[in-house]
Parts: structure tokens; C-alpha cells; sequence
């Protein structure tokens, strides 16, 4: 037989059994436990033959059978397209998916009693929650509407369906769903997929989708829960035990035998993209496995990717909208405040200007004092935590450079990282005391440029002393009791102001926001990465979207405050009349005549060393070898190797090198071509020469 293990190695290795001892005959897609080089490895067993091309004789035995029912062959067919497409072996795309409580193949002994304890424990559960559930006669007429469109087509042959369900945060596009799911649920066995983004997986979102199903089983995946937790939800959505199955990302590839419906929330977020191994996107992977099992899969967003949103325009996905808000508020208003406009600054007389330069300014301050006399909460967006971006020297222009990477450290109030203030990197998580002297000069006058949630909540504090603040980001939310009782607070009413990066504003349902503001849009507009204005734009109608959700009919839907010295920038206009298809459209036009994704493909070569130098001098060579066999012509373009944006990380020197093809196809071939030649010369993934690691990434998501 062949097993293939969690190692860079395309091909698999063969292995003699012995039924005696494994218990009963090893079949294709068993888990095993295998000699590997010195040790032992868990691998995924790809085929079951009696001819080996090696010498019998020198073939070893497999170990062990894990306690568990074979991979389907529709999984089976799932990671083998995904090793091919993404350019991963086998291996390294399979084993991943395996929870850690099935890979210490020393434990398997120990599984049956750990399954028997959680099913203890989850027959003790609490009383179910109603909370959220909206049923079939709760839904509005626009809603009622779109789960008919979905029901009908249901009833035809079993066949691929792309589903489009677009419509303006809080439209109720979950209600939506999860009466669809319920309806095919209805088939005692049947099991469903429900993907979310990262950080949209709460309590909240568990208790509301459980509120749906009371008599049905829910396996919960993401990388939040215990492994224990993880790997007993796994089994069961892989033995058919639980009928739903509620994941981020990594759920996407879930053994879930009598998969039936497909649902993609928020299905434009950049985090269903695998950032390392295989990088997979969870989105595109769902749609292929719901077009590979002839399945419908339902995509839904209120800002869709420009992938999704033109197949639904061209009629390749079906497109079910809804535009009105569920609870009948009306969209917030927009507002855009140049803070260059003097009659948007404060002046020094004005009554409530702050003594120093003011982080806000005088419009977005009268809205605040104005949101809090009508006891409304307000939420204020920043996209840095920390307390400043850098700490520079006011006489010798020191500024404070992360000594492993090529970016400033920031400035940290004690907190979360520490109990003193900290310079902390966020690209490599170097924390070093806050120098008293600058290093260069020995000027004690050392200032803060710029600034992030921390100092931001210092200034509101001292603006609105009487007003309760709660600084929500990844720093304070280690602290504690972690991000959801943060949420809480905010959703009990005992907080006033919060001050938070965009981690925020995803998915929680806040029913008393009445003023939304973003402090640095701009910063996030003017990228080097062609998909900025297309991310910034779904954040801010997402972030938009948190802001008057409650109202009932006709009132106001609350505010939402962009600061920005570039009003007239298009997503800046599109947002103020809340178009999304207008933005969605004009950006198509702008990629088309660019010739960008997706009016093209894009692969990334990305190779780190010790020096920049040889990284370049990699994939230059590369692109040389590439030339050579005459690959790059009018379907093939190969740009130059960069630098990547942060050039440096935790002392790795890293560029990459952009592959553009206008043919999926020629990519395809282009990619495992280059993978071939660069495979000849490495160890792994490592080249023996210069010792560069480097990864082949199909369709990134960011440049
Ligand atoms: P979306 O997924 O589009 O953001 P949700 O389904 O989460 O929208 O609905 C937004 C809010 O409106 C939720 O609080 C939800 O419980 C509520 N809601 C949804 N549909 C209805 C309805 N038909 N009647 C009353 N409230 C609804
Ligand atoms: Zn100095
Ligand atoms: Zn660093």
C-alpha cells in the first residue's frame, strides 16, 4: 500500500500489513501509523495494491490503524484537487486536516473513552437558547421570497447549485440560511456546512444557530476550541453523528459523508484564505466540493468579492437579494470629514478642545457629545493597537526599528504584554523595554508619533471624563475574560464609548450603536496591494452596518463618521449612497482594463533567506530557467522579483516573484513546471544551494 505523511514530498511511500495485527484489511483513506526515516508518522493511506516498485524486501510494515472510519471518497477527491491546484503534495494538504487527538497514534487506545466522556457531558447540556431564532412565519415578505426561490429549485434533479444571497448587513440573510438548512435537514441523515469568517464564530452566532435546531447535532470547528473539543466534533461530523457542521476556514475540509448544502457567510472576508501550508481558499474550496458532490452552496455577503459578484452578474450563479433591513431601520448615514477643512478642527478657544492637538476632531466630537446625551452608544474604529506605530528621538531622529525586522516597533502602555510599557513588534512579537535615553544620542526626550487604540482611549477619557470607554482589540481581549466578555459589556449597555481596531465591527449583532466612526480610512486606501479599496470598502459597509440596527420602521439608522482627506475617492462616494453594486462595478471595469484578478490569474513565488540579495538572486534564476523553456509569452507573464512589503521578518530576508496568466490553464501547467525544476534542487522546501525556503501560492489575496 501507499501512505502519504505530513512532509513537502510529493510522492507517497509504500508499506507491507499484516491483518493479524492490524485487526482487519487497511482500505483507502485509513489513517495509519507508519515507520518514517528514525521515528514514527501518522499518514493518510492514498492506495491499496499487491505491487510494490520497490524491493519487497525492504519495505516496512505499517503499525497501526486509527479508530476511525475511512475518509469518503468525495474528501479523498477534495484533497487531491486542493494538492494539485495550490501545488502541495498530498501529504501536506491531508494530514493538517487531521485534528491532533487522531495523529498520537499512542493515544488511539485512550479515544473510545474520551468520545464516551464528551457524549456525557453534551447530554448534560443547558436548556436550548430560542435566541435570534426567527421561524418561517417570523420571516418579512423580501425574505419569504428569497428562501421560495431557494426551496423551488431544491425540488429539481440533484444538481450543482451557486447561490448568490446578497443584501446589506442586517438585511436577514442569516435568517434566511438557516430556515434553508433547516429544510434540508429534515432528511433524518442528512449533514450541512456553515462556513463563517474567523472572527465571526462567537457564542452568539453558536447559541442563535442552535436556537434553529434544537433535535440536531452541532460539530463546532475552529482554531478557538480546546483539541480535545476539536477532534471529538471532527469524528462526528466525519461518522455522520452531528448534522451540522459549523466551522471557520479550516472546516472547509471536514470528512462530512452526507454533505447536502453548502453555506459561505460573509463569504467575501479575507479570512477564509489559509495564510500558511496550503494556502487554500476556504470559499473556492467549498464551491468546487458542492460542484464536485452536485450540491447547491449558497454564498452570502453584503459586500460580495468581485469574483463572486460577477458570476451572479453573468448568470453563472444564481443572485438572491434582499434590501431592506430586517427590523425595518433605515441605512445609516454617511458622513466624510476632511479633518484638512478648518471648520472641521477645533480652535484653541472652543469650549471641550482638548489641551494637546486633538486626535479627533471638532465635527466627530460634537457628533459623540450629541450620541451620548441621547444615551447611545458610540463606536470608534482605529486600525492600530498599541499606544503609538513608533517612538522616535526628538533631537537625533532616532526612531524605534524592530532589530529582527524591517519595521518600527510599537508602543505599548503596560497591559496585556506587560505590566510596564513595552516597544512590541507586531511582525516578529520581539517586547523590549521602552529605552529612558535615546539609543543613538542620549537625548531623554523621546516622543510618540502617531497613534493607536490605547492613546485613543486616553484622549476620549480625558474628553468625556464622565463617559464609560472600553478599548476592544487583540490586547485587551487576551486580558481576562477574553473578547467575549468585552462583547458583553458592550451589549448589557454598561459602556458608552468603544474605542477598538476592526475586529469589532464584524458580526456582532449590537442593537444600541447610534455613531460609527473610522479614524484612519485612508491609511488602508493608499496600498500597494490592488484589492485595497475593494477591502476598505466592504470594512467600512460592514462597519456601517453595526451602527442603528434595532430602529424600528423609518427611524434614522444611525451615523457612520469616516475622517479622510480624500472624500472624493470612489469608495468614499459609492459608500455615501450605500451602492455597493456601483462600487462592485466600477471596480470590474478598473480590473478589466488593468487586466487584473479577475480578468487574470496570479501566482506568488515566495522565497526568504539570510540575505535580500539571494532571495532575489533565487527567483531571478528561477524566472531565467522559466524563459529558458520558452514558457512566458502572450498567456504567461512573469514580473521581476520584489522585496515583499515588510522585506524583513524575525531576521528572514523575503521576495516574492509575480506569476499573471490571462488561461487558468497555462498557469496551472506554468506552476507545476516551476515546482518540478524547483523541487530538483531542494531538500523539502529548501534549496540546497543557497538555502532559500520557498512556497508556490495560487490566487493570493494580497500582493
Ligand atoms: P444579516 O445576516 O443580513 O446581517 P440577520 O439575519 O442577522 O441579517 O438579521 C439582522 C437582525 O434582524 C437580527 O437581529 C435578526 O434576529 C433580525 N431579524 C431577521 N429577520 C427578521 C424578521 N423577519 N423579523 C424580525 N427580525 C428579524
Ligand atoms: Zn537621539
Ligand atoms: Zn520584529
Amino acid at each position: 500500500m501507499q501512505v502519504v505523511v505530513d512532509k513537502p514530498l510529493v510522492q507517497g511511500f509504500d508499506y507491507l500489513w499484516d491483518i493479524e495485527k492490524l485487526g482487519r484489511f487497511p482500505e483507502i483513506g485509513n489513517v495509519v501509523e507508519v515507520p518514517f526515516a528514525r521515528s514514527k508518522e501518522v499518514g493518510l493511506i492514498v492506495k491499496v495494491s499487491n505491487h510494490s516498485e520497490y524491493e519487497i524486501e525492504k519495505l516496512k510494515y505499517v503499525e497501526r490503524l486509527a479508530p476511525l472510519p475511512v475518509f469518503d471518497p468525495a474528501l479523498l477527491r477534495l484533497m487531491s484537487f486542493t494538492s494539485q491546484y495550490y501545488i502541495h503534495a498530498l501529504g501536506e494538504t491531508a494530514l493538517p486536516v487531521i485534528p491532533q487527538m487522531w495523529k498520537k497514534a499512542d493515544e488511539w487506545e485512550k479515544i473510545p473513552k474520551k468520545l464516551e466522556s464528551a457524549e456525557n457531558k453534551s447530554k448534560k447540556n443547558s436548556p436550548l437558547p430560542t435566541e435570534g431564532l426567527i421561524t418561517l412565519d417570523q420571516l418579512n415578505s423580501e425574505q419569504k421570497i428569497a428562501l421560495r426561490k431557494l426551496l423551488a429549485e431544491d425540488q429539481k434533479e440533484k444538481e450543482f447549485r451557486a447561490i448568490l444571497l446578497q443584501g446589506q448587513t442586517g438585511s436577514g440573510k442569516t435568517a434566511v440560511f438557516l430556515n434553508w438548512l433547516a429544510s434540508a435537514l429534515r432528511e433524518e441523515s442528512a449533514q450541512v456546512l456553515l462556513l463563517v469568517p474567523e472572527i465571526n464564530l462567537t457564542p452568539q452566532l453558536e447559541r442563535r444557530v442552535r436556537a434553529y435546531f434544537p433535535d440536531k447535532k452541532m460539530a463546532v470547528l475552529h482554531s478557538g476550541i480546546s483539541e480535545k473539543k476539536r477532534g471529538v466534533a471532527w469524528y462526528e461530523a466525519m461518522t455522520g453523528k452531528a448534522q451540522i457542521i459549523l466551522g471557520t476556514r479550516l472546516a472547509a475540509l471536514t470528512p462530512i459523508p452526507n454533505l447536502r448544502v453548502i453555506v459561505v457567510d460573509e463569504e467575501h472576508d479575507p479570512s477564509y484564505k489559509q495564510q500558511d501550508g496550503t494556502r487554500y481558499s476556504a470559499r473556492d474550496l467549498a464551491i468546487w466540493r458542492a460542484h464536485d458532490q452536485k450540491i447547491p452552496i449558497l454564498l452570502a455577503s453584503a459586500t460580495p468579492s468581485l469574483e463572486t459578484w460577477l458570476a451572479a452578474q453573468s448568470g453563472r450563479y444564481e443572485n438572491i437579494r434582499l434590501d431592506q433591513r430586517a427590523q425595518g431601520a433605515s441605512l445609516p448615514s454617511v458622513h466624510l470629514i476632511n479633518a484638512r477643512e478648518p471648520q472641521n478642527q477645533f480652535s484653541p478657544g472652543d469650549a471641550g478642545a482638548p489641551k494637546q492637538k486633538s486626535l479627533i476632531t471638532k465635527t466627530l466630537a460634537n457628533a459623540i457629545s450629541k450620541s451620548l446625551a441621547e444615551k447611545k452608544q458610540s463606536l470608534i474604529l482605529i486600525n492600530r493597537r498599541g499606544y503609538a506605530p513608533v517612538l522616535s528621538c526628538s533631537a537625533c531622529n532616532w526612531l524605534s526599528k524592530c532589530t529582527q525586522c524591517s519595521t518600527y516597533t510599537v508602543m505599548h502602555k503596560a497591559g496585556a504584554l506587560s505590566n510596564r510599557s513595552v516597544l512590541n513588534c507586531h511582525h516578529c512579537g520581539l517586547v523590549k523595554p521602552i529605552p529612558q535615553f535615546c539609543p543613538d544620542c542620549g537625548n531623554a526626550d523621546l516622543k510618540t508619533l502617531g497613534h493607536g487604540t490605547q492613546k485613543l482611549e486616553d484622549a476620549i477619557e480625558e474628553m468625556w471624563p464622565q463617559a464609560r470607554v472600553l478599548r476592544v482589540d487583540t490586547d485587551s481581549s487576551r486580558k481576562s475574560k477574553g473578547a467575549e466578555a468585552l462583547f458583553e459589556e458592550i451589549h448589557s449597555g454598561n459602556v458608552d464609548i468603544v474605542v477598538g481596531t476592526q475586529m469589532i465591527a464584524k458580526g456582532h449583532d449590537y442593537q444600541n450603536i447610534g455613531l460609527v466612526a473610522v479614524l484612519d480610512a485612508d491609511s488602508r486606501l493608499y496600498s500597494a496591494d490592488f484589492r485595497a479599496a475593494e477591502r476598505l470598502f466592504a470594512q467600512l459597509v460592514q462597519v456601517a452596518g453595526r451602527a442603528g440596527r434595532s430602529g424600528t420602521k423609518g427611524e434614522a439608522g444611525g451615523d457612520i463618521y469616516i475622517e479622510t482627506q480624500y472624500p472624493e475617492s470612489p469608495v468614499f462616494q459609492y459608500l455615501l449612497r450605500h451602492d455597493v453594486d456601483g462600487f462592485l462595478a466600477f471596480t470590474a471595469k478598473e480590473r478589466e482594463e488593468a487586466k487584473l484578478p479577475p480578468y487574470s490569474y496570479q501566482a506568488l513565488i515566495h522565497a526568504e533567506g539570510k540575505s535580500l540579495d539571494q532571495a532575489i538572486w533565487f527567483l531571478n534564476e528561477l524566472k531565467t530557467r522559466i524563459k529558458i523553456k520558452g514558457l512566458i509569452g502572450k498567456e504567461l507573464k512573469i514580473y521581476d522579483p520584489v522585496p515583499k512589503p515588510v522585506m524583513r521578518v524575525a531576521g528572514a530576508e523575503r521576495a516574492q516573484l509575480l506569476i499573471e496568466s490571462s488561461n487558468r490553464k497555462v498557469l496551472q501547467e506554468t506552476l507545476e513546471i516551476i515546482d518540478q525544476e524547483l523541487r530538483q534542487d531542494s531538500t523539502g522546501r529548501i534549496s540546497k544551494a543557497s538555502r532559500i525556503r520557498w512556497l508556490v501560492e495560487r490566487d493570493p489575496i494580497a500582493i
